[in-house]
């Protein structure tokens, strides 16, 4: 797989970015790759790692070593073969006490990570720093939270937040929250809450990215209503192909072109495969059948053993992925769609996307399947730099631009 050359320049990247011409594209020959992509993702768990066995504290920033191949899915090396040219980093708030603190914590632990390995990862907090690094070949980490509670609700938590350099806030997670509902969970508000509707503003306002990737439907379509700025659904599929909660349906797709955000197609195998997810599904509850009837010793694990064992893991093909994301572009649009992995947040993976390097695997089906390279430029990295630039200029102080572009 050929891999990124080591220095493109912000140039040459500008040049990726905005095809000189939009007229018909000449045909590409099988003999030749796909083009050089620069991809950004919308969802990399990286810092799970990064957490003690309690996952109630953070190791110091020498406690996992990235630099070189790692046990997860993520490190640098991979990054870079992956031509991953940036990435939504989650940074997860352990400090239940003093949520400023935690967000403070957090954020200066990766930042302390990324002065380990200055010539191959930077943090950024806006998208011209983004194109800036991504163009010297390193890999431009923004900072997101993935859900609302971890800042408390609180717009002050969110203020500092942004203070520390996170960009982007999904509103509720697996959870329903003090500001809506969770796509998981029961509904408390049927959508968002007025403290909800409130903190859609304070993201507006600061120029940060409202990520509706967890929200309930009902929560996702008030705050589409509210957002002044385009959103994104940092890591979700398509829920016509795969009945996960998690997965967007297409009138939320619709609804999500309409403001002129984008879906980042995930590569967890159960937000992928109906037949995996019905697998998955049935696993969770005969684990928990089997932990009520056996609270103590070792009887609900080897019962759980011998059900997977009765009941192998279906295969997911990369092809499955592929077609989410044709679909995302068939309902939405080829401008609303892009890429968002959960690399190191998934416990099974798909063969073919195992890890971070994986990327260019995807782009080349879909070049396979006919996509230009402008469309792929898109699905890589232009339609999600399009709409941070948006957010951006929506922000209060900003030149304008809250018509979703
Ligand atoms: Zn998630």
């Amino acid at each position: 797989m050929s891999s990124l050359p080591a220095r493109l320049t912000a140039l040459a990247l500008l040049a990726l970015l905005t095809p000189a011409c939009s007229g018909p594209q000449p045909a590409r020959s099988a003999a030749q790759p796909p083009p050089t992509p620069f991809v950004i993702d919308g969802h990399n768990d990286l810092l799970i790692h990064f957490t003690t066995d309690s996952q109630r504290a953070y190791l110091g920033p020498d406690g996992y070593d990235i630099g070189q191949r790692t046990t997860g899915q993520v490190d640098l090396p991979r990054l870079r073969a992956g031509q991953v040219g940036a990435a939504i980093f989650t940074v997860g708030v352990l400090d239940t006490v003093d949520r400023i603190r935690g967000v403070q914590a957090v954020t200066h632990l990766f930042r302390e990570i990324a002065a380990r390995h200055p010539e191959a990862l930077a943090v950024v907090e806006d998208s011209a720093s983004l194109v800036q690094v991504a163009g010297q070949g390193r890999v431009a980490a923004l900072f997101g939270v993935e859900g609302a509670e971890e800042l408390g609700g609180s717009r002050e938590v969110l203020r500092a937040a942004h203070a520390a350099g996170v960009r982007s806030v999904g509103l509720t997670w697996m959870h329903t929250n003090a500001l809506g509902d969770a796509s998981t969970d029961s509904a408390r508000w049927q959508g968002l809450s007025p403290a909800g509707e409130a903190f859609v503003r304070e993201l507006n306002r600061l120029g940060m990215l409202v990520d509706l990737s967890h929200a309930s439907d009902s929560t996702a379509m008030d705050a589409l209503a509210i957002s002044r700025a385009p959103v994104i659904l940092s890591h979700s599929s398509a829920r016509a192909l795969c009945p996960a909660p998690r997965n967007v349906p297409d009138a939320l797709l619709q609804a999500v072109a309409l403001n002129g955000g984008v879906v980042m197609v995930n590569f967890v195998p159960y937000f992928t495969s109906p037949t995996h997810y019905t697998w998955y599904e049935e696993g969770e509850a005969r684990w928990a059948e089997f932990q009520a009837a056996h609270p103590t010793g070792d009887s609900a694990r080897v019962l759980m053993a011998a059900w997977e064992k009765a009941h192998p893991e279906p295969p997911v093909t990369l092809a499955e992925v592929a077609d989410h994301v044709e679909h995302v572009r068939r309902v939405a649009g080829i401008d609303h769609v892009g890429i968002g992995s959960d690399f190191d947040g998934m416990y099974s993976k798909i063969p073919g996307l195992e890890d971070a390097s994986r990327f260019p695997a995807l782009l080349a089906e879909l070049a396979r399947r006919g996509w230009s390279d402008e469309e792929l430029a898109k699905v890589a990295r232009g339609n999600f730099l399009r709409v941070l630039g948006a957010v951006e200029r929506a922000a209060e102080g900003g030149r304008g631009g809250n018509r979703p572009q």
